[in-house]
């Protein structure tokens, strides 16, 4: 499909970009150069916690709002970098009078409350590893994370720890929960969350931790399979600070939001530790998606930049120019998006309703920041993931790890040289090693490089379809659906069919004011072939209400497929029921 490549100009910026050129410093780009971007103890030592709050409450930053929290019920608190640097040591305070000490595993299961970030920063103050999960977590998800990670200590709260009881027998490991939001022990073996931080000193010694050390885990989304515990150590936030500044573009004048939660990755990079390290405020909003919610946050808090996912974009896009129109979102300068191929007409969309076009990067919860970009000082072209981050290397390689030229699709892989890349998988060595071979890390995504260096996501690797002796990729089948009037979202996968190999079966969601029809699905079969090409176009179409997806937002093809198919549907812990 063609896109129009959007030109960057000077009239697109209120300010100066922080990475004024690419090529140049990707040119002379090498992590030990930026070191200095971070504070470290003598001897080399250092803790991530401290350079995304301590540092700035030593620092003309001490009375800066770091939070601006806004609760599920329209409830808001703030937060100085001072106070969040106070109760963070109060916390790891807490941790240490209960025997917590380096290694040991420490995992939070919370809504997007204070308490979570105040936990998790105390957390990695101790020495100790922190863990997030998504509060929608049901017993058995909670049951596979808490076992493999042999999490010792799990902060909650008195709703959600119900879950955990009914799993806590296979829980041996599990010595400690801390509840949130109770004034008093209401059972045997609980601790109060308030009661312990009322006692506890401000006044913490932080573990100075190698810059190796491990300071979080998390599973991955799950998307493909079972999720697996990837852990990131202390020097990863090196990588999440310099990318924050060179593609989130964050400054310090800044108010930011970043819409993930900090159950999955981005929050955790950029919602904690590289978006504060670089010293920015931030919006965490604890409620769930809803457009005028959403708009009226960053009205309200007058949001810079804005960190969000393509699903959120297209659920705006669905809820139409009417609703966007109603608040003043004139504050917003600079808008990015993850976690899921963007396809192009959110992109035009967003240049419509904001003004500015939405910069898409990719990463993975195993490379612990992003690693392929597009940048304020680059022209997008719309569908394109950009190019690598200074200081990681991609490329796109056949099965035997040589390099393709460019246009030619393969396997999306990496220098393993970035300095935030996972450090291991949690008591799965095996499942470690299986991500290298010839010298690459290996992403599991199918992707092609243009003549300009530019990246185009094409598929996981399992979801590619070979239909008639031809390759398909399911994204640019569903950019040209999303990109047909009707239609909202759109995922795709490769049908068994005894003829074809494979045929492309279509799933999706229609707009206001469409209804499905066998004349809508002739039209739209169409509109692919033109518009696509005329092996690309789905020959089955279904309707659906929404589509599967799991918490962070990612379409489940996996998950289409076994219900089309009638196959076992795998695990599903992290599966959003919308
Ligand atoms: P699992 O590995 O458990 O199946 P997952 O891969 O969905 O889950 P994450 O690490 O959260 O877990 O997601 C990373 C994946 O998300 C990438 O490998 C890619 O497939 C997809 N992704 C993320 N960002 C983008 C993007 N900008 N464009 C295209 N795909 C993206
Ligand atoms: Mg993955």
């Amino acid at each position: 499909m063609k896109t129009k490549l959007i030109k960057k100009n000077k009239k697109m910026f209120k300010v100066k970009p922080n990475l004024e050129n690419y090529e140049k410093t990707r040119k002379n780009f090498k992590w030990k150069k930026f070191y200095n971007e971070l504070d470290f103890f003598e001897n080399g030592k250092m803790n991530a916690a401290y350079n995304a709050v301590d540092r700035h409450a030593k620092s003309w930053r001490k009375n800066k709002t770091a939070l601006y929290w806004e609760g599920a019920d329209g409830t808001g608190k703030k937060y100085t970098f001072l106070e969040l640097s106070e109760l963070s040591n109060k916390f790891a305070n807490v941790l240490k009078n209960m025997g917590i000490k380096k290694g040991d595993r420490v995992f939070m299961f919370l809504t997007r409350v204070p308490e979570l970030y105040i936990s998790f920063l105390g957390t990695l103050k101790t020495g100790a590893i922190a863990g997030t999960m998504f509060a929608a977590f049901g017993p058995d998800a909670l049951k596979d994370r808490l076992q493999n990670s042999g999490a010792k200590v799990l902060i909650t709260n008195s709703e959600l720890k119900e879950r955990v009881y009914k799993i806590k027998k296979e829980l041996p490991e599990l010595e400690h929960i801390i509840v949130v939001d109770e004034e008093k022990v209401k059972r045997k073996g609980e601790i109060s969350y308030k009661q312990e931080m009322e006692k506890a000193s401000g006044d913490f010694k932080i573990q100075k931790m190698s810059p190796e050390d491990y300071a979080f885990m998390l599973y991955t989304s799950g998307t493909t399979g079972k999720p697996k515990g990837v852990i990131h150590a202390h020097i990863a936030i090196l990588q999440e600070h310099l990318t924050a500044k060179w593609v989130l573009d964050l400054k310090d004048e800044d108010v930011y939001w970043c819409t993930a939660d900090p159950g999955w990755v981005t929050g955790i990079a950029y919602s904690i530790l590289g978006s504060w390290s670089t010293g920015v405020s931030s919006v965490v909003h604890e409620g769930r998606f809803s457009p005028d919610t959403w708009y009226s946050i960053i009205e309200k808090y007058k949001v810079n930049v804005w960190y969000t996912a393509p699903t959120a974009i297209r659920m705006l896009m669905r809820a139409g120019d009417s609703v966007c129109k109603k608040y003043d979102l004139s504050s917003l300068r600079y808008i990015c998006s993850v976690g899921e191929p963007l396809n192009p007409e959110p992109i035009y969309w967003g240049m419509k309703a904001f003004g500015l076009p939405f910069h898409d990067n990719w990463w993975q919860t195993e490379g612990g920041g992003i690693l392929i970009a597009n940048y304020p000082c680059m022209d997008i072209k719309p569908g394109s993931m950009g190019k690598p981050f200074p200081g990681v290397n991609a490329a796109i390689v056949d099965d035997n790890g040589r390099k393709l030229p460019p246009g030619q699709e393969g396997n999306l892989v990496l220098k393993p040289n970035w300095i935030s890349i996972m450090r291991k998988i949690w008591r799965n060595p095996k499942k470690y090693d299986s991500y290298f071979g010839n010298g690459w890390y290996i992403s599991g995504d199918r992707a092609f490089m243009d003549k300009d260096g530019y990246f185009w996501f094409i598929g996981r690797a399992d979801d590619v379809i070979k239909t008639a002796g031809e390759r398909v990729g399911p994204f640019e089948v569903e950019s040209a659906l999303v990109s047909h009037p009707a239609i909202v979202e759109a995922g795709v996968i490769g049908k068994p069919d005894p003829i074809r190999g494979e045929i492309i079966k279509a799933f999706i969601t229609l707009g206001k004011g469409h209804k499905p029809s066998k004349k809508l699905e002739d039209d739209i079969k169409k509109f692919v072939k033109t518009h696509l090409a005329g092996h690309a176009y789905p020959k089955e179409i279904e309707f659906m209400d929404k589509l599967p997806k799991t918490r962070s937002g990612k379409i489940m093809r996996r998950l289409l497929k076994a219900k089309e198919l009638g196959l076992p549907i795998g695990d599903t812990s992290t599966l959003e029921e919308y």
